[in-house]
């Protein structure tokens, strides 16, 4: 493993005077959700309708997910980038006790990009539905539902030097800077092709943008992830399915380089298991979950935040 200097540092937000919700030169606060929220859907890999309540919480409570169906002493599973035991269709998670819960990123994602700090997500079985296979309708029951501020102070992830993590021809970097996101994205032979974009992560037109891609897959991965026993739940109700230059789906695409928005939506969501935003630049080339995990996990140690050595013991044994 490379080692970086030291340059994510929590809790340096307000002295920039950065907050979006309270303007320029205010701190920004923590969020939960006005009143509870009930969705649910099938999971896209099980197939097995699931059940989701969202409920506030108290402020620095951060994001947790709850199994409703496994003992209650056992049933927590927080959100943290120590916390993935699978990352390879989708994003896993994991207590001590060997609890999973899949499929998170796209509800993580909708939540990073409401800014709610604080949530309890009960969830009936081990995975979250994959619903239209965007974020859209995480963000707008959360947009109706309404949140409110918390007397904590938010502490993003401020980036103050350049760092990146590399795997192959994959890249995530980060560098002081805006809260921008440069995302390029290539799947040859087919029509997704080469797309890159920059997004800007407060502004509103492209958070709509972001929320609303939906996942995709090419007809010549269905077979074989099938056979793995994933996308048990999958269906062109929510996945893009791209067959060489066709797409499978009846209706258009909801925009020209939605499959490029949709890996963003996807990093978005990984790298809001850190519980905060990063406050800087991002520069994702052929992002994954695999990739985008390790990343935040970077961030968390150059942090300074990470959990004791006895939980990376845990997560080891689980991995
Ligand atoms: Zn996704």
């Amino acid at each position: 493993m490379p080692a970086w200097p030291s340059c994510a540092r929590r809790g340096a937000l307000w002295r920039m005077g950065w907050g979006k919700e309270t303007g320029m030169n205010t701190p920004a606060r923590q969020r939960t959700l006005c009143r509870e929220i009930r969705l649910s859907g099938i999971g896209l890999h099980t197939g097995e309708e699931c059940a989701l309540r969202l409920r506030p919480v108290d402020y620095q409570s951060g994001i947790r997910f709850r199994r409703m169906d496994v003992n209650d002493g056992d049933a927590l599973v927080l959100a943290s980038p120590e916390n993935v035991v699978a990352a390879d269709h989708g994003t896993t998670l994991a207590n001590e006790f060997g609890v999973r819960i899949g499929t998170v990123e796209h509800l993580m994602a909708a939540l990073a990009l409401c800014g709610v700090d604080n949530v309890e997500i009960e969830v009936s079985g081990p995975e979250i539905p994959i619903l239209d296979g965007s974020s859209a309708q995480f963000v707008s029951a959360i947009a109706e539902a309404g949140c409110t501020q918390m007397s904590a102070r938010r502490e993003p992830f401020t980036i103050f030097a350049p760092m990146q993590v590399a795997d192959g021809d994959r890249l995530i970097a980060f560098e002081p800077g805006p809260r921008r996101l440069d995302i390029e994205i290539a799947f040859e032979n087919c029509m997704i092709g080469r797309q890159s974009l920059t997004l800007d992560l407060d502004d509103d037109h492209d958070i709509a943008k972001l929320a609303s891609a939906r996942t995709f897959c090419r007809l010549e991965e269905v077979e074989a992830l099938r056979g793995a026993g994933l996308i048990r739940g999958g269906a062109l109700a929510n996945s893009i399915v791209v067959d060489g230059d066709r797409l499978l789906n009846d209706g258009p695409l909801r925009d020209q380089a939605e499959f490029a928005l949709h890996k963003a939506l996807d990093l978005i969501g990984d790298l809001y298991l850190l519980g905060a935003p990063v406050n800087g630049r991002i520069r994702a080339i052929r992002p994954g979950h695999e990739i985008n995990t390790r990343a935040a996990r970077e961030l968390l140690r150059e942090a300074g935040a990470a959990s004791g050595p006895e939980q990376r013991e845990v997560m080891g044994a689980l991995a």
